[in-house]
């Protein structure tokens, strides 16, 4: 991609509304534009970084069997009046009527709508277990929408919903979706917490937050601080091993880590002091068994191995994509902007020209260009004839993680500069060599 086809709508001056960095740095960077409140169009670079985001969301999902559908945002009130929760949902929803006067709603969440689809096709156990995603826009009227995507009102929710014959069954599942979680925020290069969270009037002691440390973070936790040192689960994890996933599980909620609606004083102060970690948070997913709440009122039952009718155990489990990049960010910038990991960034590489129009430049522009798109990585092409101060400002501020400054005296030679984003280190060679370590 040629910046100067691009649409890249950098900021130079510090937005006034954003309060935090993450917003601060995607507003300047061109990635958000609010539309109303708490309503944001996605611009194209951030778009990238969103897709990349949603990706191994996908990607990790169905590594753990879960399958992908796509449910609408617009919900007839009916389903949710058989549930029980269109009255009790409060301002949160957004209530809509259509031409012919029915109550409509745009979704805040899928729970109701999930158990009608499974209710009408799946009538045996055989078909079980079963575990049903989509990545889909939710809107929320929030009250204090704030801090950008971070808390929007509209945004983006990977939610799976999963389905089985027993609890012990049902348990098992929400050990997939745990270990799917652990495994998705460490590609996407954060650390992120399971907390014991609430189960709200359910009860049960299954609902976990992932939290991601942050002083900008809304929630207020409790946690031991051996976390920072946990395994991730491998690739080649199996997930039709239950005890082999329980044990995952024991291991990873072994250590004390708990919301603030959670929190046990007590058990909190046991903790040896300097091991003891009270900070804030930011919410990224929050994993939740809920036996049969919907399943009873909705009537969503299957045949059981004993001929006899059972009313399905379920789950829900949810991420915040669009809450996901500001947290990413969040955890990895500095005083110039975004530093992205390597796995959600929008671009592999950027290559910049020192000047445009230079034979011994575009060449090797040309050649760094065509190198790395033909072996697959996605690059920015900084074409455009700006000064170098504000190349380099535009370069650091989107947080590529490797930049090949290209400038007329190290082309004539067939050399290029090549600069990590991250550490800043910068080193002098030859095309083939920015080549070989690139690709
Ligand atoms: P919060 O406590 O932040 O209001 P929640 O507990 O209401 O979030 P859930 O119903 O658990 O949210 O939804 C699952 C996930 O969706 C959350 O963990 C979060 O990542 C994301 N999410 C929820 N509300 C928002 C929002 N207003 N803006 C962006 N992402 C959100
Ligand atoms: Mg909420
Ligand atoms: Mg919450
Ligand atoms: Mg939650």
């Amino acid at each position: 991609m040629r910046l100067s086809r691009y649409f890249l709508p950098i900021l130079k001056e510090n937005p006034k509304e954003a309060e935090i960095v993450s917003h601060r740095l995607m507003l300047r960077a061109g990635m958000i534009r609010q539309q109303s409140q708490g309503i944001y169009s996605w611009l194209p670079l951030g778009k990238r970084v969103l897709d990349k985001v949603n990706a191994i969301v996908r990607q990790e999902q169905d590594r753990a069997g879960a399958v992908e559908l796509l449910m609408p945002t617009l919900q007839s009130a009916e389903l949710w009046q058989e549930s029980g929760r269109y009255d009790a949902y409060g301002k949160e929803m957004l209530r809509i009527k259509d031409r012919q006067d029915r109550p409509m709603l745009y979704g805040p969440t899928n729970e109701e709508m999930i158990t009608d689809i499974f209710r009408s096709y799946v009538k045996s156990y055989k078909n079980l277990p079963l575990n049903l995603y989509h990545i889909q826009l939710k809107f929320r009227d929030e009250i204090r929408p704030r801090f950008g995507t971070m808390r929007s009102r509209e945004f983006l929710m990977k939610d799976a919903y999963s389905f089985d014959l027993t609890r012990e069954g049902a348990l098992h599942s929400y050990n997939k979706m745990f270990v799917a979680y652990l495994r998705t925020f460490a590609r996407l290069g954060v650390r992120a917490i399971p907390m014991r969270a609430d189960t709200g009037p359910i009860g049960g002691n299954h609902s976990h937050e992932f939290i991601i440390l942050a002083d900008t973070g809304e929630s207020e936790v409790y946690s031991h601080k051996s976390f920072i040192e946990f395994d991730i689960p491998g690739e080649n994890t199996d997930f039709d091993d239950v005890a082999g996933l329980q044990a995952i599980f024991e291991k990873w909620t072994s250590a004390y880590a708990a919301t603030s609606e959670m929190h046990d004083e007590a058990a909190f102060n046991a903790i040896p002091e300097g091991d003891r970690l009270s900070a804030r948070g930011i919410e990224v997913g929050h994993i939740f068994y809920f036996g049969t709440k919907y399943s009873e009122p909705m009537g969503a039952k299957v045949q059981g191995p004993d001929g006899k009718e059972h009313l399905v155990h379920m789950g829900s489990y949810g991420i915040g994509p669009t809450r996901l990049v500001p947290a990413i960010i969040e955890a990895s910038h500095d005083e110039n902007g975004i530093i992205w990991p390597a796995s959600v960034s929008p671009f592999d590489a950027m290559v910049i020209t020192m000047k445009a129009g230079d034979e011994a430049c575009d060449r090797v522009c040309g050649q760094l260009y065509d190198g790395l798109t033909n072996a697959g990585l996605d690059v920015l092409y900084d074409d455009t004839d700006d000064r170098a101060g504000t190349k380099f400002a535009t370069a650091d501020l989107i947080g590529v993680p490797v930049q090949l400054i290209v400038g007329p005296r190290s082309a004539a030679t067939g050399e290029v500069e090549v600069k990590d984003r991250k550490t800043g280190a910068r080193e002098t060679m030859t095309v083939e060599a920015a080549l070989n370590r690139l690709t």
